[in-house]
């Protein structure tokens, strides 16, 4: 920990924010809903199965998250409740405005799901409370969603102020510097809700008699690390007020991926059309996970030569039934659209696949929207991209075609020299 001189040389300006939309789902839902604003409401997850977000007066009937739909139903319609599927393009689309509207107050920002941010305030020009609640005022009336914002010395402790925000009426809140309300304020964190902690680590926290943050905060450094680990370590040092956690500048991520070529020679079979497409999707989906993302907006599309006397465009677009990132979902999804766009009669000679609605990984909550073997695919996903990276022969979807007949001519195509083991260049002494 930094010595208290170090603590007290450090401005205001070097605190960290993180921004929280409110029981953001359900707030999606009652902006266009204003008679729901006093009502219980819940979202359900995929199939209607559980529900994934609450209202806080849904909260206030008790009913836990991921509950399955049926056991709260009566109790729902008891109290008037408004019951919504999910709506992920709602989603994703308010929460890119709310993330643009943080960005403009603050060019320092990590989005860290789909309804957080973490901001640095390290230039900030005016006072913490004005700047968050400006933001406050700002995200509300441009796009109706309430958000909560909590701010301290780092990440971790930034997650804590969050908390109280959320419980507070301004919606702000600034972790006090040393003084026993701080320490109250620690006491009151159980073990696994404190960020990066979990249930599971939580339970060995607890054995070794660190039941709340302030008590976490009090373990050695130094015995965190040997007895958990570096990050364990650095969790620590965060409750006590040292940054360890910086932001993460990811590049922004791409807002829709778009995969499409012109083909060799044109296509004209159904059989070859759902190949090119299926080979389209591969590639868009490796794209998505490289960053990071999922989809659940599918489109996908054929023309013909359009200075060709009948000219043709057929355009498909589905709705995924949950965010995925998953190959086969998306190829089986894309070759119904490749069906459905098909004409007999005509010759394509390009076609192509867009992924939008694109949702960062950490957003959907792991547990409420996936089952363990959807997880167990996606895992196997990443574990063909790794193979793929090494190995150019890698691994591919027979959907995607073997021979593929109608594939580009890219024959005078230049090595690729630096995404391809097989085509680095070589030196010779
Ligand atoms: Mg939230």
């Amino acid at each position: 920990m930094g010595s208290g001189n170090q603590r007290n040389t450090q401005a205001l300006g070097s605190y960290f924010a993180i921004i929280d939309c409110n029981n953001f789902y359900v707030s999606c839902e009652r902006v266009f809903r204003p008679d729901m604003r006093k009502r219980p409401v819940v979202v359900l997850s995929n199939n209607d199965g559980c529900i994934v977000a609450r209202s806080n007066e849904a909260k206030s009937l008790g009913i836990a998250m991921g509950t399955p739909y049926f056991k709260a139903k009566k109790l729902l319609r008891e109290n008037n409740a408004g019951v919504f599927s999910s709506n992920y393009t709602l989603y994703a689309d308010m929460s890119e405005r709310v993330m643009e509207i943080i960005e403009m107050f603050s060019p320092e920002c990590e989005v860290y799901s789909i309804d957080e941010a973490f901001v640095s305030l390290r230039r900030l020009q005016e006072q913490p409370e004005v700047w968050a609640g400006k933001l406050r005022k700002t995200i509300l009336s441009w796009t109706g969603i309430p958000v909560s914002i909590g701010i301290a010395e780092t990440k971790t402790l930034a997650k804590i102020a969050g908390r109280t925000a959320k419980k507070s009426s301004e919606g702000v809140f600034i972790l006090p510097e040393e003084s026993d309300k701080r320490k109250q304020i620690l006491e009151g964190v159980m073990i696994d809700d404190i960020w990066g902690v979990g249930r599971r680590l939580g339970l060995k926290l607890r054995n070794i008699g660190a039941e709340n943050a302030r008590q976490l905060s009090r373990i050695k450094p130094e015995t965190a690390r040997r007895r958990f680990s570096v990050n364990m370590e650095r969790t620590v040092r965060e409750l006590r007020g040292e940054p360890c956690f910086s932001l993460e500048l990811a590049p922004p991520a791409k807002k829709a991926i778009t995969v499409s070529r012109t083909f060799g020679r044109p296509v004209s079979s159904l059989k070859e059309l759902k190949e090119a497409v299926s080979f389209y999707a591969v590639r868009a989906c490796e794209k998505l996970r490289d960053q990071q993302s999922r989809a659940v907006v599918l489109t996908v599309f054929a023309n013909t030569n359009r200075f060709s006397g009948n000219a043709y465009f057929g355009k498909e677009v589905r709705i995924l039934p949950s965010p995925t990132f998953e190959t086969s979902e998306i190829i089986r999804e894309a070759e119904i659209c490749a069906e459905k766009i098909f004409r007999q009669e005509k010759r394509f000679v390009k076609a192509g696949v867009i992924l939008s609605g694109l949702m960062p990984l950490n957003c959907s909550g792991p547990g409420l929207f996936d089952t363990s073997s959807k997880r167990k695919k996606e895992k196997l996903m990443e574990t063909i991209d790794k193979i793929n990276q090494i190995n150019d022969a890698g691994i591919t979807w027979a959907a995607a075609g073997i021979k593929k007949p109608w594939k580009t001519a890219a024959n005078r195509k230049s090595p690729r020299y630096t995404t391809c083991w097989k085509e680095l260049p070589q030196a010779k002494a």
